[in-house]
């Protein structure tokens, strides 16, 4: 070592000048060598690696069930994993180039070929993952998919800053099995409870506007399990199923869904029906159907079914229905076998009921559950809406919705009328301001006035105050009173005929036909008004009695200077036979049923 250092620095001493500028030279060129050796290294390394990832990345894309797609954004096809290679059946060379079958998306209303929906969302992309849950994908004209879509971007920062759409689809044909068959019996893939359970609430819904009857029937076999311990599981499912499948097929051409509940027990939901009597006919044609088919063996077996029947609003509110159609099924079965009933709550009248409606009006009122809904009144000269009548409806929470017919008698009885008396008033009055500001047509409002509101003695100075309060004219409001107001004495009847006609309101005799209004009350109290009850036109186009007798009242009406208006009006015959009687204004379901504000006020516009 002595020795090396002795002669390098002998070699240093005798160094020329130019000499040291040679060795600077090299000893620079050598380091530049070492680093840029150095640089190599450290990128191979880094190639090896970010190679290693994309490996990764691209087995983890690749054995993903998510369908990916990359496109750029000429949409030619940069990537697609081995899922969007089967959902969209690519060929081997769809590398590089647009899409040969461009499928098409949707996501709610039209079909959109996805080059043009990535276009369409261009804007919104760059901001963030876009996802659209339950699309429609239709690769081939046979083939389409239920899919949840994600698209995203990326830019890749290079002098052409090239832009690619990374579309992820995810697959949800076998979600959707699994979601189906949980809404299928499982014996006999009819809709089962779960599903009756779902489409009830949407049945019911639509009574808020359409004012239709609504029935449920819960049938159930006889004596089921004395037939399963004869003829053993099996065979008594197979009844199940062939008894369940001519349901299926009696029913198709029916206004009816049918679920196949439990064990035995089958559901019908029947929707538009008229009255009681025709649900009571349709099952029992299905029974008499239904009697010809139990064979086991070629054996045929005498099988019957009990059927329990709940109908909207006999029946009681909406959300007790279903439970209604249990206890109807047990009294038909208590009837004996092959029976029918139908629940109606007069059967079942008890004090908690009563009470309960009782308890729960006041913070029902106070809770907003109670709505006012108007139902037009046309004048028959020129079809136009004149006025409208104004009809309280209480959705509760729990009982859902409950007919006027099943509170209004109850708040008589407790005074509660009163409150909902002011509720409605206040409403409508609220209602006219709103229309009047809006420059909506001015119509008049009937307001169904019970006879206990009157009665209190502060009825009239209440709308007085509130007239003024509201600022509204006396004579866009009248007052509905029922014949009931004969059963007051002469003397107080003429009272308050003579207080409300000074404030300037108009008056509607209601119900007229039903009660025992005599000739002379109606020359001494005169309404403005005469309405017809739905009693009196329900059959008048064949029963030629009540024809005669409403032909009649419209021309007493007329002759003591009162308008008469025909209430109940359903059919265009119906409203034909009424203005050939010179009716002046008709109130019906043929015109429209009463409906929430916001629908009602596009008739005036
Ligand atoms: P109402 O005063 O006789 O009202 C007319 C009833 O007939 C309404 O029933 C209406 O929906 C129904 N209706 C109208 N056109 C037709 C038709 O073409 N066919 C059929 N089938 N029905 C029709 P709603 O709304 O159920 O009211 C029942 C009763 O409850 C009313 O009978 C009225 O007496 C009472 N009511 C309703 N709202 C109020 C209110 O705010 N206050 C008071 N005191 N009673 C009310
Ligand atoms: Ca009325
Ligand atoms: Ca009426």
């Amino acid at each position: 070592m002595d020795n090396i250092m002795e002669t390098l620095s002998k070699f240093i001493n005798n160094m020329s000048q130019e000499d040291y500028v040679i060795v600077g030279i090299v000893i620079v060129l050598a380091l530049f060598l070492i680093h840029i050796y150095s640089l190599r290294q450290e990128k191979k390394k880094l190639i090896t690696t970010v190679y290693a990832h994309v490996k990764v990345f691209q087995k983890a894309f690749e054995s993903a069930k998510d369908a990916m797609l990359i496109v750029s954004d000429t949409y030619d096809v940069v990537y697609a994993n081995q899922a969007m290679v089967s959902l969209l059946e690519l060929d081997n060379n769809f590398l590089y180039q647009p899409l040969k079958n461009v499928p098409q998306i949707n996501t709610g209303k039209n079909w959109v070929e996805l080059d043009a929906f990535l276009e369409s969302k261009k804007d919104r992309i760059n901001q963030k993952l876009l996802s659209f849950p339950q699309s429609m994908l239709k690769v081939i004209k046979e083939k389409e998919v239920l899919v949840n879509v994600y698209i995203d971007t990326l830019v890749e920062e290079s002098k052409c800053d090239t832009k690619y759409y990374i579309i992820t689809m995810q697959d949800l044909t076998e979600v959707k099995k699994i979601s189906e068959m949980a809404y299928q019996h499982k014996l006999t893939s009819m809709p089962n409870h779960m599903k009756a359970m779902q489409d009830i609430p949407v049945l019911f819904s639509k009574i808020h506007t359409q004012n239709n009857k609504i029935a449920l029937a819960l049938m159930q076999f006889d004596n089921f399990s004395r037939l399963r311990s004869i003829v053993g599981y099996e065979q008594s499912n197979e009844v199940i199923v062939t008894f369940s499948n001519y349901l299926t097929t009696i029913v198709s051409e029916m206004n009816v869904n049918v679920y196949h509940t439990f064990d035995n027990h089958f559901l019908l939901t029947i929707s538009n029906v008229d009255s009681v009597e025709d649900v009571k006919e349709l099952i029992i044609q299905l029974q008499t159907k239904l009697a010809k088919l139990y064979k086991i063996d070629d054996t045929s077996l005498h099988l019957t079914v009990s059927v329990g029947i709940a109908i909207y609003p006999e029946s009681g509110p909406t959300r007790k229905l279903l439970d209604n159609t249990y206890k109807a099924l047990d009294i038909a079965q208590n009837e004996g076998d092959g029976n029918i009933a139908v629940y109606l709550p007069s059967t079942f009248q008890n004090e908690f009921d009563e009470l309960r409606l009782h308890n729960d009006m006041k913070s029902g009122l106070e809770k907003g559950e109670f709505e006012v809904y108007y139902q037009p009144i046309i004048d028959v000269e020129n079809e136009e809406v004149v006025a409208a009548e104004a009809l309280i409806r209480w959705i509760h929470p729990e009982l859902g919705f409950i007919p006027p017919d099943m509170f209004i008698g109850l708040m008589e009885k407790t005074g509660f009328i009163t409150k909902l008396g002011q509720f409605v008033l206040e409403e409508v009055l609220k209602q006219q301001k709103r229309w009047e500001l809006f420059e909506f047509k001015p119509i008049e409002v009937s307001i169904n006035v019970s006879m206990i509101e009157i009665a209190t003695g502060e009825f009239v100075e209440y709308v007085d105050n509130q007239l003024r309060y509201h600022q509204i004219h006396p004579e866009s409001i009248k007052f509905e009173i029922t014949e009931s107001i004969a059963m007051f004495s002469e003397v107080q009847t003429e009272k308050y005929f003579q207080q409300l006609k000074k404030l300037g309101v108009g008056i509607s005799l209601d119900d007229f036909g039903t009660g025992y209004t005599s000739f002379t009350y109606l020359k001494k109290f005169p309404a403005d008004i005469l309405k017809i009850d739905k009693s009196l036109t329900d059959d008048i186009i064949s029963n030629v009695d009540d024809q005669r007798i409403v032909h009649a009242i419209i021309e007493l009406g007329h002759n003591l200077g009162m308008k008469v208006v025909v209430e109940g009006v359903e059919t265009k015959a119906m409203s034909e036979l009424l203005i050939s009687y010179g009716c002046d204004y008709i109130q019906g379901y043929y015109y429209s049923k009463p409906l929430p504000v916001f629908e009602f006020q596009k008739l005036l516009r």
